[in-house]
């Protein structure tokens, strides 16, 4: 696994996917702008890996309609939520839970190995056999490419590396006759593993012979070996090999390469049969269970994803928040309130209706700018706020400083000047929240519920 997170696409694919993550751990808030934009991040990474644009589209509205349209979890925020959704559907998408094969207690249970030349199908059929020799079984392998002169010499030297018995017969051009020939003498074994021939493309005539062996042979598990650098190619002679023979799994094989897996993460998508297996170098060990869930979490940064959600968690505390109201009265105030209180503006609609809605509020000297604060200038002020660290939200006096100010305004594609249009506003903010706790006659309750008009808590 080591091997293949070197890959050097994967690791391309698992670091986009990463800060796309990355991306909704920061951010302030949720909403659909924000599920669009990790869907486009997700969509890049996925088209750059050469996965099939159909599938990433499908892919895509999977996630975005669960992510609008399910009700979040109690105990987890949305955003939490939208991570785990998003892994979720990644993880279905490479063939859900399901993973390696499930050896049936019966003899023997039969592999049929299908593929086109070159992608691997002699030696996965060796790995195979010494993976499951390691775990106790009884194992052989059966040589039915008949065509190439030196295919029943490769299948018997592989053999001999993992010490399995190899039945092949050099003399025989007809596959089914070699099946037929040794059928009784591989009732003996746990697991016969057939190796079949492939052709340099999918014809006619491979599809014939991949039916009458699949119709005589009955297979437990048909598995498709595929290279993983076949591109989008994988998806078509997935679907082929599968309408021929009911492909059951997928060998994806040399992930140690710099090919790029989408192929076959595609091909696995729409034959509906999971990767069982992936090669993972020449040797024989190179074989490993694949686990969809471990992958996925691997291509998120190796246990990255538990930070992720940590961070999520911090940031997205608005639901185990401290009660505004009680902060307000203590006369603390940050750029977190601040957020929540332009929020809630834009819900409420003009300020100054709302301050005639509370009692001892009507005539007080509200600075009109405050008032008059429009909506893309909120918008501005949230990417600023977006671009501060945690610290910054919450002690927005660190904010008063010239290199943090540049900083913040690189950040989030602002000026300084937007930057500290936003100060400003803040201590606007702050002096109007002092004002209020200085309202005679205003308790705590009445403020409470203003809160509650501003849509807070
Ligand atoms: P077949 O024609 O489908 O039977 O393919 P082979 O099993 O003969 O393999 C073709 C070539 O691919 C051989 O040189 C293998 O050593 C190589 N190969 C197979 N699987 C892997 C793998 O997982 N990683 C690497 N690096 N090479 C592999
Ligand atoms: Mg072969």
């Amino acid at each position: 696994m080591i091997l293949l997170i070197n890959s050097m696409v994967m690791d391309k694919l698992g670091s986009a996917l990463k800060d796309s993550l990355k991306k909704v751990a920061k951010s302030l808030f949720f909403n659909e702008k924000l599920v669009d934009e990790v869907i486009k991040d997700i969509q890049r990474a996925l088209l750059r890996a050469d996965v099939n644009v159909e599938l990433v589209f499908k892919l895509s509205k999977d996630i975005k309609k669960r992510a609008l349209d399910e009700k979040t979890p109690k105990g987890i925020s949305q955003k939490e939520y939208l991570i785990k959704i998003v892994y979720e559907e990644l993880a279905n998408f490479l063939g859900g839970e399901r993973k390696g094969i499930v050896i049936k207690k019966k003899k023997p249970f039969k592999i049929m190995l299908v593929g086109l030349f070159g992608n691997g199908k002699t030696t996965s059929s060796a790995k195979i056999a010494n993976y499951y020799k390691k775990r106790g079984y009884s194992v052989a392998l059966v040589g039915l490419d008949v065509y190439r002169p030196a295919a029943t010499q490769q299948l018997e030297q592989v053999g001999k590396s993992v010490n399995v018995p190899v039945f092949v017969n050099s003399e025989q051009k007809n596959p089914l006759a070699v099946w037929k020939e040794f059928e009784a003498d591989l009732n003996g074994y746990d697991i016969v593993i057939v190796d079949t021939a492939g052709r340099d493309a999918l014809s006619e005539s491979l599809i014939d012979e991949i039916k009458d062996l699949n119709d005589e042979i009955k297979a437990d598990e048909n598995l498709l070996v595929i290279n993983a650098d076949m591109g989008q190619t994988a998806k078509k002679q997935a679907e082929q090999f599968h309408d021929s023979c009911g492909v059951s799994g997928v060998i994806v094989t040399k992930m140690d390469g710099t090919a790029k897996g989408g192929g076959a993460i595609s091909a696995c998508a729409a034959t509906g049969s999971p990767v069982k297996f992936i090669g993972v170098g020449e040797k024989f060990d190179d074989l490993e269970e694949f686990n969809p869930e471990g992958f996925v979490g691997r291509l998120l940064g190796m246990g990255d994803l538990e930070a992720l959600l940590e961070k999520a968690k911090e940031v997205m505390s608005e639901e185990d928040a401290k009660d505004m109201t009680e902060k307000m009265m203590k006369g603390d105030f940050n750029f977190f309130d601040l957020f929540e209180q332009l929020n809630a503006m834009n819900k409420m609609g003009p300020l100054n209706k709302i301050m005639e809605m509370v009692p001892g509020m009507g005539g007080a000297n509200v600075p009109k700018e405050m008032l008059d604060v429009q909506e893309d200038k909120i918008k501005k002020w949230k990417h600023i706020m977006a671009s501060m660290t945690k610290e910054e939200l919450e002690n927005p006096d660190l904010v008063f400083n010239r290199s943090r100010i540049d900083r913040i305004a690189n950040g989030s594609g602002t000026t300084a000047r937007d930057v500290r249009d936003l100060l400003k506003q803040y201590r606007q903010a702050k002096k109007m929240m002092k004002m209020m706790k200085g309202v005679k006659g205003m308790k705590e309750g009445d403020m409470k519920k203003m809160m509650k008009k501003f849509g807070m808590k």
